[in-house]
């Protein structure tokens, strides 16, 4: 089950730059969550795209959300599904 796979970077682009250890999750395909997600990140562009590209396209690490939203166990990462992003390094 799981998504990982070489090349895979996170839709924050400052958050490129990072080299500590990264665990990704997929957009998520509901309308209403996904919507939440691209404003939070700041990628309102997506949204002409539609949750189905983004989900198939886009990444966002574990550092944009707060811990109690995420489980770590070796490594797997789990994602609540409510969970949404609110951690940024940057906002305008
Ligand atoms: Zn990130």
């Amino acid at each position: 089950m799981s998504t990982r796979k070489s090349g895979v970077w996170c839709v924050v682009k400052t958050c490129n730059n990072i080299t500590e250890k990264r665990h990704f999750f997929t957009f998520p395909k509901e309308y209403d969550r996904w919507l939440k997600w691209i404003y939070a990140c700041g990628r309102v562009d997506l949204k002409v795209m539609g949750p189905e590209y983004a989900h198939r396209n886009y990444r966002l690490c574990h550092l944009h959300f707060e811990e109690k939203w995420y489980k770590i166990s070796k490594s797997r990462a789990c994602l609540h599904p409510d969970a949404v992003p609110t951690i940024f390094f940057e906002r305008k």
